[in-house]
């Protein structure tokens, strides 16, 4: 029996249907499947389950297409569309008919409402009844000539009991009748899940099939239809589930964060990935990887848990904020380039000023957006002063007078570096006899308007020294006309 040690090189497949967008708990899954495949040399592929033709829409496709490749999650060949594959699930089926295997059955929806109110009504579970199973030749030949409304089911064999060895969860064993005989192909000539599943599965060459726990009665229903196909089954592994904080399961109709939005949250793509695969237990959280290469070298099937794994919100966007910090300048800096306004002074700066404004301000940002945010006090002339800054640089004028003086020996074009930085600190200090608090917080409002951003000396380092000037004048020379008034 294969285990994730031997049983590699894994064909690994994600399989989503085009209902919906892919949130938290469903992206985890392609995560651990993709990581599986490239750790073991072998290949990840990626199927979209569209026969609910009712559901499946064209948007939810793009939005899954476009988050896979967000999250760098490249599939080794072309996608598969299970609308396109028809033929191969009525081949498939065409076969088990003709082995009594499979059945037409005619019952109708009402019917089969029917049979299910009265099994719920004795505490039974949803099996279908076996009305036609039962059908006499005759009567079946007769119905298909007049061309009768059918589906076809799978004949489950006499005592279904499925046993298979989880690579995750260890010996399985699902009693007979968990489920009665299932529909295979629809009356309007679609497949069911189960069946698509299975001949896909096989065509595709998937020798590992990893999915959450909720999948583990299709698991069994599965391995029947490969046994009755003649196809060999792949291993099959279950995750457990993804949870919210409040133990609920996260759920497409739950809310779950989707994809879109952790971009519009600014959240890194390798942190969402990194996150996912650690809440396993096959990924550690202290160290960072620069990629999902990287990633799947250190990736631990071993260690999947098999219980559910709990998500956090504060922990992804913690883990994100330090892959921000880490992450290679040059790529934010072109991400910068690419999307700020064409007006924008960055544009401007020269590479080294760049480079020096994205390494210092990303220190107080968690993402890009935070950093966008902080940028037009270094792109614009003008700092924006609440009146409660105001009020407060009243009281600080002498600090302000003497930093204008200090940085009178500095060309305006010119920034600071550090050691000047410093030294202009502390003559100002000395000058306006200040320190501590009084000498920082006058200086920060003055120069950004706000309370918080780069450390001091920093900040002086970033902003030309004319630019420094002009912002303390601006708030000297308000002060200065209502001194005249009074
Ligand atoms: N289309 C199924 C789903 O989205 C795939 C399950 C599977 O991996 O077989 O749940």
């Amino acid at each position: 029996m294969s285990n994730f040690k031997t049983g590699g090189p894994f064909v690994t497949r994600f399989a989503p249907s085009p209902t919906g967008g892919l949130h938290l708990g469903n992206v985890r899954t392609a995560i651990l499947n993709h990581l599986l495949a490239r750790q073991s040399g072998g290949k990840f592929l990626l199927r979209l389950e569209d026969t609910d033709q009712e559901r499946s829409t064209f948007a939810a496709e793009a939005a899954i297409l476009w988050s896979m490749s967000w999250l760098g999650l490249v599939p080794d060949e072309p996608v598969r569309h299970q609308s396109l594959r028809l033929h191969l699930y009525r081949r498939a089926v065409d076969g088990l008919v003709a082995e009594d295997r499979a059945y037409p059955c005619f019952c109708t929806d009402a019917e089969l409402e029917q049979d299910r109110k009265e099994a719920a009504a004795r505490n039974l579970p949803p099996r279908y009844s076996g009305r036609c199973a039962r059908m006499s030749r005759e009567e079946r030949a007769e119905r298909l000539n007049r061309g009768d409304a059918h589906a076809l089911r799978f004949r489950l064999p006499e005592k279904p009991e499925v046993s298979f060895k989880d690579l995750i969860k260890g010996q399985i064993t699902l009693p007979a009748g968990a489920f009665g005989d299932f529909v295979l192909l629809r009356s309007s000539g679609w497949p069911s899940y189960n069946l698509a599943v299975v001949v896909d599965d096989a065509d595709m060459g998937v020798n590992l099939v990893l999915r959450g726990e909720d999948h583990l009665t299709n698991t069994a229903r599965q391995i029947l239809l490969y046994d009755a196909l003649g196809l060999t089954a792949p291993a099959f592994a279950h995750h457990g589930l993804l949870m919210d904080p409040d133990g609920k399961k996260l759920s497409k109709r739950s809310g779950a964060l989707s994809i879109p939005e952790c971009m519009e949250m600014g959240l890194e793509p390798l942190a969402v990935v990194q996150y996912l695969a650690s809440l396993s237990g096959a990924l550690p959280t202290k160290n960072l990887f620069t990629s999902l290469d990287e990633m799947a070298r250190a990736f631990n099937p071993f260690a999947l848990g098999r219980g559910n794994a709990v998500m956090s919100l504060d922990e992804l966007t913690a883990l994100s904020a330090r892959v921000f910090r880490a992450a290679n300048p040059a790529d934010q800096i072109r991400q910068l380039d690419e999307t700020l306004p064409a007006e924008s002074a960055w544009h401007e700066f020269d590479p080294q000023v760049r480079l020096h404004l994205l390494t210092s301000l990303r220190e107080n940002a968690a993402n890009l957006h935070e950093l966008r945010a902080l940028l037009p006090l270094f792109t614009e002339k003008e700092a924006r002063f609440t009146s409660g800054a105001l009020t407060e640089l009243a009281g600080s004028l002498p600090v302000l007078a003497a930093l204008d003086q200090g940085m009178s020996a500095h060309s305006p074009n010119s920034r600071l570096e550090k050691d000047a930085a410093g030294a202009v600190l502390r003559g100002t200090g000395e000058k306006a006899g200040a320190k501590g608090r009084k000498l920082y917080h006058p200086i920060r409002l003055a120069l950004t308007g706000s309370e918080n951003g780069p450390e001091l000396a920093t900040l002086l380092t970033l902003l030309p020294a004319g630019l420094i000037r002009e912002r303390v004048q601006t708030v000297l020379n308000i002060f200065s006309h209502c001194n005249h008034k009074e």
